[in-house]
């Protein structure tokens, strides 16, 4: 199969990354970040997560951070929502995002681990969650963590992915984000998977790739999963985030990494590479070290035979 001629990005850095930072970041901090986010041209944007503060307090500051961001009109804003009470709380802020991004794993080791739940009592939960967000016109997205291989339990078989997926669906998701939350992905795994995903699930709901970089391999899962039909990804600019297992993990792929290589392949991704740089520049400065993106240290590529 050929390249797309353009792929969607969802930049995940001000959830997916911040709550993974340790230091507390100024709530000023983020909403700046943000609002420079939303104008490097990226159409989908993860702001902040309801979560409970006593188990993240990072993002306690989620109704403050959508209330005081400014995201111009085009620019989907997407929050994270554990369960009910997250979305309790999200919907006092209704007008300031579009779309929910609800969670569980596809493992039942790591979903009591992160959910204190079974497999079955999460879905049993979004089964409520997602058609109560539907009802009030947000569009969902959910994400089945570890989907490509679990830190306790080691394989997870692509049909058990499948199956919550397709429970998901029913319920009323849009797009499914299929999570490679500790990095055990590789290419012919990921083409394997997204073959299978394609032929198991219905042709209208959009099928998304979340893959983290924590043994070097995202970019190389990202070019396995556009070869399997994949035109939606989640990335993290500045390569923030990941899970604090193990420690010192690296975590999604970064953005400007992500871009400046579809782009160089002749993949639009809508992004202006340079903003996204800046941005990146920005949350390293803010956060006071080194950060694992590529382009960052490099630059962009300025030399093009044609000029
Ligand atoms: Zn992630």
């Amino acid at each position: 199969m050929g390249l797309p001629k353009s792929v969607l990005i969802r930049e995940v850095g001000p959830r997916d990354g911040f709550q993974n930072e340790p230091e507390l970041i100024p709530t000023a901090a983020k909403v700046a970040l943000i609002d420079m986010l939303a104008r490097t041209g990226v159409r989908r944007l993860e702001a902040t997560a309801f979560v409970r503060a006593d188990v993240i307090p990072q993002l306690a500051d989620a109704e403050e951070v959508l209330a005081s961001i400014d995201v111009p009109e085009d620019v989907a804003v997407s929050v994270l929502i554990p369960n009910e009470r997250g979305l309790e709380r999200a919907l006092a802020l209704r007008e300031h995002f579009n779309e929910i991004n609800c969670f569980m794993s596809a493992s039942e080791a790591h979903n009591r681990h992160n959910l204190r739940a079974s497999v079955d009592e999460s879905l049993q939960g979004l089964e409520r969650v997602i058609p109560r967000a539907r009802a009030e016109g947000l569009r969902v997205e959910a994400v089945i963590s570890v989907s490509f291989g679990c830190p306790y339990e080691g394989v997870v078989p692509a049909e058990r992915v499948l199956a919550i997926a397709a429970r998901l669906i029913a319920a009323g998701a849009e797009e499914i984000g299929f999570g490679d939350t500790t990095g055990m992905a590789n290419p012919v795994a990921v083409r394997e998977f997204f073959d299978a995903a394609r032929d198991a699930l219905e042709p209208e709901v959009e099928l998304t790739a979340h893959f983290h970089n924590t043994r070097g391999q995202g970019l190389a899962n990202v070019l396995a999963a556009l070869e399997s039909g994949c035109r939606s990804f989640e990335s993290s600019f500045g390569e923030l985030g990941g899970c604090p297992v193990p420690p010192g993990a690296t975590g999604n792929i970064a953005t400007e990494d992500l871009v400046s290589m579809l782009e160089e392949m002749g993949v639009a991704t809508g992004v202006v590479l340079e903003r996204v740089l800046a941005a990146a520049a920005a949350v390293r400065e803010q956060l006071g070290r080194p950060l694992g993106s590529h382009t960052l240290l490099a630059g962009p590529i300025d030399w093009h035979p044609e000029g």
